[in-house]
């Protein structure tokens, strides 16, 4: 559904995005990770048609968004950082404007408007001015004025940063509620947002994404295999130690922290089988296997750790 190829945008002499590529299948919900400045914005902003890239290519439902701007751009409903809303008018007279400005046929916008409103939970407030609104109250608004023209694609940035807890948690409800019947990129600094809504991570540092994937592939592969915290009783842990070493499969011999063994597997082998027969044909007690999983936000930390020295250009329109 939306197809990135080496990607390129600079500030002056700054790329905020380096040569990034990827792919989003239809109907995924992918999370947009990075510290802040790794060039999430720019990125979205690309992928809306409100930057040109300087190069590489974007397709939008296969259609190149540099080339048919208008005609990638019916298929995205977009929420900024900040919500859009125009203030000083009521939130039905700017879904109205919206409308408008999306080519809705006059005939049908206020059916879009109501039906938009009725999915983000936003109806009742419809005759309220927007300046009149809640935090929480603009962003159900923002995100139906980015589903007004019912669009296959969904492109939220932080959507719900500077929401209370129970906003947070209700937003989330209905980006899911929303998301089934729609292809989502969702930005945010929030690790429990990308693992309560999001089937895949793009991890984006310094302008580049430096991992893609499920988190726990992503988590694997960084860690070098399957990884489990195995432990047994009745036998003296150095009498083990050489035997375990043994063990077909292991990828590294494994590490001793106090009586617990840390054993990592190539990717394809079942660790955990390995170390059950393992026991039993030592005839050892297994008291514990656990296999362990670096966390999304331990990951985060460990792939975007370094500091970026360079310094971004003097601010562009
Ligand atoms: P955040 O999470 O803080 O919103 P981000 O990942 O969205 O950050 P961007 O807003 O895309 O990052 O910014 C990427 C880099 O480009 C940053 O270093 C930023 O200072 C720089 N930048 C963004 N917009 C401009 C601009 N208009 N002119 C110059 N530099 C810019």
């Amino acid at each position: 559904m939306i197809q990135v190829d080496h990607l390129v945008r600079s500030y002056g002499k700054f790329k905020a995005v380096n040569d990034v590529s990827f792919g989003v299948g239809k109907g995924q919900i992918v999370g947009l990770l990075g510290p802040n400045g790794a060039g999430k914005t720019t990125l979205l902003k690309m992928l809306t048609g409100y930057h040109f890239p300087q190069s590489g290519d974007i397709r939008i439902g296969g259609i190149d968004i540099v080339q048919q701007p208008q005609k990638a751009q019916a298929l995205i409903g977009y929420l900024p950082e900040n919500s859009p809303v125009y203030p000083e008018l009521t939130v039905g007279e700017y879904l109205e404007f919206v409308a408008g400005v999306r080519g809705i046929d006059k005939a049908l916008q206020a059916e879009a408007i109501d039906k938009a409103l009725t999915q983000t939970d936003a109806l009742a407030f419809r005759n309220k001015v927007a300046s009149h609104l809640s935090k929480g109250q603009r962003q159900r608004v923002g995100l139906a004025q980015a589903i007004l023209h019912n669009p296959e694609i969904l492109i939220l940035d932080e959507p719900t940063s500077g929401l209370d807890p129970h906003q947070i948690l209700e937003f989330r409800q209905l980006i899911l509620k929303i998301g089934q019947e729609k292809t989502v990129i969702l930005s945010t600094h929030i690790m429990q947002e990308v693992e309560a809504l999001c089937e895949r991570v793009l991890i984006m540092n310094q302008g580049k994404i430096v991992a893609e994937g499920r988190a726990e592939e992503i988590a694997r592969s960084l860690q070098g295999g399957n990884r489990y915290e195995v432990r047994f009783s009745g036998a003296k842990v150095e009498a083990v130690a050489p035997l375990l070493e043994k063990v077909a499969g292991l990828s590294v011999p494994p590490a001793l922290a106090g009586e617990t063994f840390l054993c990592t597997f190539p990717l394809d082998i079942a660790g955990g089988e390995a170390l059950f027969d393992f026991a039993v044909a030592q005839k050892l007690k297994l008291i514990s296997l656990v296999p362990c999983t670096i966390s999304l936000e331990d990951l985060f930390v460990q792939l975007t750790k370094e500091e970026t020295h360079a310094v971004p250009a003097e601010p562009l329109a």
